[in-house]
């Protein structure tokens, strides 16, 4: 393992240990349910918009290290921006784990999200780190139930 590989396994770990706004929200503005059947993860992501900003975020469920933890990172990257840019962060980070080109500047600026890359080598795990994402994305849509099949 490489010292990036190492970098991104200790984020990755810290976030399952330690998951960031872990909870539910009874004032969110945006909710949606996510389902992973091939590995079981079940999420609901919580929203909070004004004014087009996302005020807070936060998530609850069942699931493996890696969709935790990828909720986590999501949770702790998106709290404060806009909709707009959570829109273009699921895009690259989608785009990432699902094997399209990303210019890596593009990664770079992402932060910690781009320990998420790590998962890439484990293809059987690639829907549990997308299923937040795409989780968040159809609560801003205006919810509903996402399932990664
Ligand atoms: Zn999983």
């Amino acid at each position: 393992m490489n010292e990036m590989e190492e970098l991104y396994r200790e984020i990755i770990l810290d976030h399952n240990k330690r998951p960031r706004n872990y909870r539910a929200m009874d004032a969110c503005t945006n909710h949606a349910d996510g389902h992973n059947p091939l590995c079981g993860d079940q999420i609901e992501v919580y929203v909070k918009v004004k004014d087009g900003v996302i005020e807070d975020i936060s998530f609850q469920g069942e699931g493996c290290a890696i969709s935790k933890s990828s909720a986590s990172l999501m949770t702790a990257a998106l709290k404060g921006k806009t909709v707009e840019e959570a829109h273009r962060e699921c895009g690259i980070v989608i785009d990432m784990l699902t094997g399209k080109e990303n210019a890596p500047e593009k990664l770079e600026a992402l932060g910690d999200i781009a320990a998420l890359q790590g998962v890439k080598q484990f293809p059987a795990r690639i829907k549990c780190a997308t299923l937040s994402w795409h989780t968040l994305e159809e609560s801003l849509k205006g919810g509903g139930t996402v399932s990664s099949e």
